[in-house]
């Protein structure tokens, strides 16, 4: 077997670099290797669906706004309605030092072009009457270009991509000459390859380790939790950053939660299991202390997923590895990646076909800050 771009995982990233090519017009042999086209555990199914201008990091704002409107053009592109509910996000801070970084975060925003409000309590208490605002010294909502969608019709958009699709798990990749030259499968098939890109989500340093290649990319547990509320809060509420971590945004007429847990260690790639405690220890006591209408929920369906968390900055590597230059990172994404796809996607077709960034430079996110231990820390990541 021969490709000219082989893709290792078949899930939002590497879908949204397989559909970028082709958009680009590349006519060459694309080959995307997939262990489990069901996507049981792949992040792209178990994420939150949320997408967000609010980042510390200019890039990433560009990033976002780029995704957003490649989501708002499904229906024309695709036929694909992707139910974006542009709701905005919504960062409480309550303490005069979180005040200070939602007002640094802010300039770094309105300077990316983003549409983001900074509201004092009682502006937030106007706007959110079922809050409790007494404790809060600042929030900042997006007014536009923020909230939810759907993330297997974003994937769906993608896949319809004209490549060959193989249900195999990539096992080993040749290397010769600063290239990589061929990919083993599990099936005992080689893949001739011109160029290799790495879109294995959680799995991606072991995908890197296969090539001699190393990645600071952890598996990190999150989990995520359904409730009814018995008196819900009514309008069109936002997702929610309590100062304590836990988020919540509304999901139809119940309610999706979580937290960054205090705990947070690697994890094994087969633990899956949910951390029900966290909802009880955690989520619960804050959603209640933040609103009556949370006080009296029943908690409906739970389950885990894995970040990628790249644990030298918290952002996405993305780009040829230096030495094997073939070798296309597209990992690390820390929860962010959902939204990131069509940008990533396309930056990477770009490199791909033409050898550079043409619309949105992501350099800064390139393998050269991982050698030269220079983070580009995104300071908000949920
Ligand atoms: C609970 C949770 C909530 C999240 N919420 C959000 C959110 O609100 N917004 C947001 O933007 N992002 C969110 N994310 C992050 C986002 O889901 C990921 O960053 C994104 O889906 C990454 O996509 P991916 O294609 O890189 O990885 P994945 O979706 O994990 O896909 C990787 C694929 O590679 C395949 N694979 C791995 N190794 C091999 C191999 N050796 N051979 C063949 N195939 C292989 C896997 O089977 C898998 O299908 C969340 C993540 C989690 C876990």
């Amino acid at each position: 077997m021969k490709a000219d771009v082989v893709i290792c995982g078949g899930a939002i990233i590497g879908s949204a670099v397989a559909w970028f090519l082709r958009d680009l017009g590349f006519d060459g042999s694309i080959t995307v290797v997939e262990r489990d086209p069901g996507f049981a555990q792949a992040s792209t199914a178990l994420s939150a669906s949320g997408i967000r201008q609010q980042f510390s990091d200019p890039l990433n704002v560009a990033i976002s706004r780029f995704g957003v409107e490649f989501i708002k053009g499904a229906k024309a592109r695709w036929g694909l309605d992707l139910g974006l509910r542009e709701n905005g996000y919504l960062y409480l801070a309550n303490t005069a030092e979180g005040a200070a970084t939602l007002r640094a975060n802010h300039r770094v925003q309105s300077a990316a072009g983003a549409d983001i409000a900074l509201l004092d309590a009682p502006a937030l208490a106007t706007r959110f009457p079922h809050l409790e605002t007494g404790d809060i010294t600042l929030a900042a909502l997006g007014l536009s270009g923020e909230g939810w969608f759907d993330n297997m019709g974003l994937l769906q958009g993608f896949r319809r991509a004209e490549v060959t699709r193989l249900r195999d798990t990539v096992t080993g990749l040749q290397v010769a000459g600063g290239k990589v030259t061929g990919v083993r499968l599990a099936s005992g098939a080689t893949i001739a390859c011109g160029a290799f890109v790495n879109a294995a989500g959680p799995a991606a340093a072991d995908v890197a380790r296969m090539a001699g290649l190393h990645i600071p990319v952890e598996r990190r547990k999150r989990t995520n939790f359904l409730f009814d509320s018995a008196e819900p809060p009514t309008g069109d509420l936002p997702l929610m950053i309590d100062p304590t971590g836990v988020w919540v945004r509304p999901e139809g007429r119940q309610f999706l939660t979580g937290c960054t847990p205090p705990d947070d260690p690697a994890v094994a790639p087969e633990d899956f299991e949910p951390r029900y405690q966290e909802f009880e220890d955690i989520i619960w006591p804050a959603l209640a202390a933040r609103s009556k209408h949370f006080e009296a929920i029943r908690l409906q369906r739970f389950w885990a997923g894995q970040y990628a968390y790249n644990t030298l900055d918290r952002n996405a590597v993305v780009g040829p590895h230096p030495e094997v230059t073939n070798f296309l990172f597209a990992n690390g994404f820390s929860g962010h990646g959902l939204q990131q796809a069509p940008a990533v996607g396309r930056a990477l077709a770009e490199r791909l076909v033409f050898g550079e960034y043409r619309s949105l430079d992501l350099s800064p996110l390139g393998y050269e800050r991982i050698v030269t231990d220079t983070p580009l820390t995104e300071g908000c990541v949920i």
